[in-house]
């Protein structure tokens, strides 16, 4: 069975930078499953994903633009330390979340003071050119309740 729409697709991955620096990877833990074509993915992964099969191992590589986009300047910025969401103690390199008007944000400490912290709001993998190394364990029909809520259940997918 293919890949294409209405398809749910389960496999695992490895993601890395342009360095082949290893950012993410599912492989010894639980495999993702989403819905294909529902915008459940990047558009540039659900496209190197079209018409692969079970078994198929690849690469499928995203510019910045089809990845998370080019970083933007002056997005560097300090706020209030107790307006950051998530941990209790925080260190340069990890995720926060940020209450802004634009309303909630992940953000990248840069640098932690006494009461402020300099915050970078460009996505961590903003400006990067990603590979993902792709194994496709598993494409079969979505259900009816699936295509009704628009993601995949189970395994690697929404479980509610
Ligand atoms: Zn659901």
């Amino acid at each position: 069975m293919k890949v294409e729409d209405k398809k749910v697709v389960k496999f695992h991955y490895v993601l890395k930078d342009e360095q082949q620096e290893e950012l993410e990877s599912t492989i010894g833990g639980e495999p993702v499953a989403y819905l294909h074509g529902f915008k459940n993915m990047l558009a540039g992964v659900e496209k190197g994903m079209e018409g692969r099969v079970a078994g198929e191992q690849f690469s499928i590589t995203l510019s910045p633009e089809e990845g998370y986009g080019e970083r933007v300047e002056g997005s560097v910025q300090r706020v209030p330390m107790k307006h950051l969401q998530g941990a209790k103690k925080w260190k340069p390199g990890m995720i926060a979340e940020v209450d802004t008007e634009q309303g909630r944000r992940q953000v990248t400490i840069v640098k932690v003071g006494k009461f402020m912290v300099t915050v970078d709001s460009n996505h961590p993998y903003a400006g990067r050119t990603l590979s993902f190394d792709v194994d496709v364990l598993d494409v079969r029909d979505a259900t009816a309740e699936e295509l009704a809520h628009g993601h995949a259940h189970g395994v690697g997918g929404h479980q509610h």
